[in-house]
């Protein structure tokens, strides 16, 4: 499925929504009326968003691969906002109204609500989506470990649960129809959240039995890992794909990191290469063979299938060079159809070099390392640069991977060098 066509989805499901509440609304003019009403229309949408954010993450392929799942992780961060915002919009106007209703004040409002079991439903859910958004608001997020980011957004799934509890038992849903309805769209996401992020993982662990079979050293902090097993062709993954990788063993296991493939499938063996940034990455390097690897993918859509042009640069910063590196071997093409860009700090900072030059020279593909630090007064991302370098620029498909900052900054230089932005095919490290 296209981003376009999950866009439209997305906003015709809240058009029904919508009508929904249009549907069984009463007009009234009295106050403790429209309050309800408001709260009915912000309910219903709450619940409706919090549904497609669960969607967005449920790890479909269909979406993975036509939308990618760096920007369903955007979607999924923006659209959180909102959802939080009509969960809390939905909560005041239902006081609001409750306590013109009963011409009490506020407090007493709250306390006469809390005896209603789906309002103390809905009270606990509430509590956990807006420890799910405090955490997640970058300045926390940025402080905490991810795992622990991670668990309290596990919590997720137990607010809508009660969030649902609160919709069934509640008023906001009038008719048998329009609860069935409700259910049943619960009950899609709930299976397709279970099959695809518990079944399928755990079927293709135990059919493909993956293994550590070499570490390899790259350079001073990136090694390459290779990991075999059983049938792993059947995985399907290509080229510019990532998998998330859980290794079993201490400090390793209880956490799944994606890595891109930066390699071609090969011989029942995937390869990734990684750059040692924290913890976990640098645990990765002492790896032992043997150790046993679950992964979850593939996932990602900078893949060929992207592609709409002939000549293709592939535009790489840092350790962004892993899925480039393998489509860069493996995009269709001849001589002077490919050229790969590789931005690096240094010399010392470049992995795969002979690969890559291998390949270039196999295909007669173009390759330039730009190296050089981003603060030097020179910078071989400006759009002029980028023109000298590949003359026939704006004819050209981009895939690029880098840093959040580089990747922004070579945008931009494309898009003023020409190339327009639907044929930059971009991957965002810091988004799955
Ligand atoms: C789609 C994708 C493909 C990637 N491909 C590669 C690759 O081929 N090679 C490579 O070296 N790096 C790759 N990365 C980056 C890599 O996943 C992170 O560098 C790594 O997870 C950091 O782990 P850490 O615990 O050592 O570092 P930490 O210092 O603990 O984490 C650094 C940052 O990495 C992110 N991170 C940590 N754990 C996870 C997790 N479980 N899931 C998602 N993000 C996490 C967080 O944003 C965190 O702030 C990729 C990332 C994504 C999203």
């Amino acid at each position: 499925m296209s981003p376009d066509r999950l866009r439209t989805a997305v906003v015709a499901g809240a058009g029904a929504v919508a009508l929904c509440w249009g549907v069984q609304a009463r007009p009234s003019a009295r106050l403790d009326a429209l309050f309800a009403t408001g709260a009915h229309l912000t309910g219903l949408l709450a619940g409706y968003g919090v549904l497609v954010m669960l969607l967005l993450m449920a790890r479909i392929p269909a979406l993975e691969h036509g939308v990618g799942a760096d920007r369903l992780a955007r979607w999924h961060a923006h659209g959180g906002r909102y959802a939080l915002g009509l969960v809390a919009a939905h909560g005041l106007l239902a006081l609001c109204g409750y306590a013109v209703h009963t011409g009490t004040d506020l407090l007493t409002a709250v306390q006469g609500l809390l005896g209603y079991p789906w309002v103390a439903a809905a009270c606990a859910g509430t509590v956990l989506f807006v420890a799910v958004g405090v955490t997640s608001a970058g300045a926390v997020r940025g402080r905490i470990r991810h795992e622990t980011w991670r668990r309290v957004h596990l919590l997720t799934h137990l607010a809508a649960a009660l969030g649902f509890v609160h919709q069934l038992a509640g008023p906001d849903l009038v008719g048998p129809f329009t609860r069935w309805i409700w259910a049943m769209a619960h009950a899609t996401v709930g299976v397709l959240l279970v099959w695809y992020r518990i079944v399928v993982p755990v079927r293709r662990a135990l059919r493909h039995d993956l293994r550590v079979v070499e570490v390899v050293t790259e350079g001073p902090d990136t090694v390459s890992v290779l990991v075999r097993g059983r049938g792993v062709a059947e995985l399907q993954a290509e080229p510019g794909q990532f998998f998330r990788w859980r290794f079993l063993r201490p400090g390793l296991r209880s956490t799944a990191l994606p890595f891109s493939l930066s390699a071609p499938v090969r011989d029942d063996t995937l390869r990734i290469t990684v750059k040692a940034i924290g913890d976990h990455t640098r645990r990765i390097r002492r790896l032992r063979p043997g150790t046993r690897v679950v992964a979850t993918g593939p996932f990602g859509a900078l893949t060929a299938h992207r592609r709409t042009r002939r000549k293709v640069l592939l535009l790489a910063g840092g350790v962004g060079i892993t899925p480039l590196r393998a489509l860069f071997e493996t995009l269709d093409g001849g001589p002077g159809d490919l050229t790969l860009l590789y931005r690096a700090s240094d010399a010392g900072a470049v992995v795969l070099r002979e690969e890559l030059e291998a390949i270039a020279y196999e295909r007669g593909a173009a390759l330039h390392f730009l190296l050089g630090r981003s603060d030097d007064p020179f910078d071989p991302l400006a759009p002029r640069a980028l023109r000298d370098l590949v003359p026939d620029l704006a004819a050209h498909d981009v895939y690029l991977c880098g840093p959040p900052g580089m990747a922004r900054a070579a945008t931009a230089s494309l898009i003023k060098a020409g190339v327009p932005a639907g044929r930059i095919h971009s991957e965002d490290f810091s988004h799955a």
